[in-house]
């Protein structure tokens, strides 16, 4: 078989660089990014001249999301969460967020993201610190960090969190 020059040690056997296959062995939407799936998209349409694939190449604004579309929106609902948080949660409250933050790790739609969220949460410096809203919400900036990180991405000031997410921008 013939191996994709662009391919990487992560990427399966004759798909372009980036795709990433879910539990079922077919490539997985929410796991990868919409330009590696656009890749793969036009590697099927050379094979078979199909103009339903081609049609893929252009999708409608409302298709399921990639992994950079779930990622905006999920660190979106997270930080809002963490925005309007009470000051002084209850214990009932704090054990509550804490099933949350741990089932969200397991429902995360990207599985190689939500595996590696749940490593980062596991360490001792990283479980979850839910005792007040400002304590909460730069936990949250951490855990954004962390990906950030990974990703190459610059880190984010956490004492900035409270005003990208709850008071808006001092002038
Ligand atoms: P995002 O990183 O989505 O950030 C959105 C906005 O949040 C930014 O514009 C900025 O204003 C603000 N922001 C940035 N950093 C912080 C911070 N630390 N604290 C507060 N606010 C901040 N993608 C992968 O490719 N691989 C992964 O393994 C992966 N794991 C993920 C795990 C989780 C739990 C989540 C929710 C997402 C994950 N993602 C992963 C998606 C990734 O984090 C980004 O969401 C995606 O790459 C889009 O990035 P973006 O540059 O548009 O901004």
């Amino acid at each position: 078989d013939q191996i994709d020059s662009e391919q990487t040690d992560t990427t399966p056997k004759n798909f372009p660089k980036g795709v990433v296959l879910g539990q079922d062995g077919k490539p997985c939407r929410s796991c990868t990014s919409m330009a590696s799936w656009a890749a793969m998209i036009k590697k099927e349409t050379s094979k078979s001249q199909s103009t339903t694939a081609s049609a893929a190449l252009q999708p409608p604004p409302d298709c399921p999301p990639d992994i950079e579309q779930l990622g905006r929106s999920s660190w979106m609902l997270l930080h809002s969460i963490t925005a309007t948080y009470p000051t002084q949660p209850s214990s009932q409250l704090q054990n509550e967020t804490k099933t949350f933050l741990y089932t969200f790790s397991k429902l995360y739609p990207c599985w190689h993201c939500a595996s590696d969220f749940q490593q980062w949460m596991k360490e001792d410096k990283n479980s979850p610190r839910v005792s007040s809203r400002e304590e909460f919400g730069r936990w949250m900036c951490e855990a954004h960090n962390a990906v950030n990180v990974k990703l190459g991405k610059s880190v984010f000031d956490c004492n900035k969190w409270d005003e990208r997410w709850r008071t808006g921008w001092k002038d």
